[in-house]
């Protein structure tokens, strides 16, 4: 794939302390915002791109995506779940712990986005949203790559039977079942059925469930604990 770049981290490698050892990259979840600093610019290093030129979001879990052309500097970082963008080398990163993080970009176009999508946000479409923001700069899905990140699987994510059907409603793909047999969501097949509807075909998904991982921070297995976080960029 010429041109575009899709990456992961997980939680070893950083400075934080327990419970967001290691590679804490949330400045939101109480670590010490030094240790984040360091920790961001170590996953840059590691990354090979500058981390002053990766761009974060103040996620919601809503459905609202914006264009970004550098990085927020002295403005407020907006509130949104979806950042796009058509700036090659600007680097556009998801925070997540057990969400789904979607990193999609078309290498001909030169659009890339980030999205957070967890349940409420999936369901409010803000893979969807996403998409149409990069079609709205010159994007085709035809065109367009995606990439499912390290989420909390449905075999593991139990729900209440009412907010499985609640959800099934919208997206009947995210109806699932725990491997103990009771209600569950799969927040990321329903994403990838929302990317199959709307036209992206070239899609990928880690197979890495979060709860299930100790090398992945996962919200659900231990409430206080880091993110980790995926990265887009284009050359
Ligand atoms: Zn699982």
């Amino acid at each position: 794939m010429s041109g575009a770049h899709f990456a992961f981290t997980d939680r070893w490698g950083g400075v934080s302390a327990a419970p967001y050892e290691e590679l804490n990259l949330g400045g939101a979840v109480g670590d010490d915002p030094e240790a984040v600093r360091t920790n961001r610019e170590l996953a840059a290093k590691t990354l090979g791109i500058d981390p002053a030129r990766v761009v974060w979001m103040n996620q919601v879990h809503g459905a609202d995506a914006v264009v970004v052309s550098a990085p927020w500097g002295e403005r407020p970082v907006p509130r949104v779940d979806a950042i796009v963008t058509a700036e090659r080398g600007l680097a556009l990163a998801v925070l997540t712990a057990d969400c789904t993080p979607v990193l999609l970009a078309d290498p001909v176009a030169g659009i890339a986005a980030a999205a957070h999508a967890g349940r409420p946000g999936m369901v409010a479409g803000i893979v969807p949203a996403a998409l149409r923001a990069m079609t709205e700069l010159g994007a085709d899905p035809a065109r367009i790559v995606a990439r499912t990140g390290p989420a909390v699987c449905g075999r593991c994510y139990e729900v209440p039977e009412e907010m499985r059907a609640d959800v099934a409603a919208v997206e009947p793909a995210a109806h699932s079942e725990t491997s103990w047999g009771t209600p569950a969501v799969d927040v990321t097949a329903g994403v990838h059925a929302q990317l199959d509807r709307l036209g992206v075909r070239d899609r990928q998904q880690s197979p890495v469930c979060t709860l299930e991982s100790g090398d992945h921070f996962s919200y659900r297995r231990d409430r206080t604990t880091g993110r980790l976080a995926g990265y887009v960029w284009l050359d």
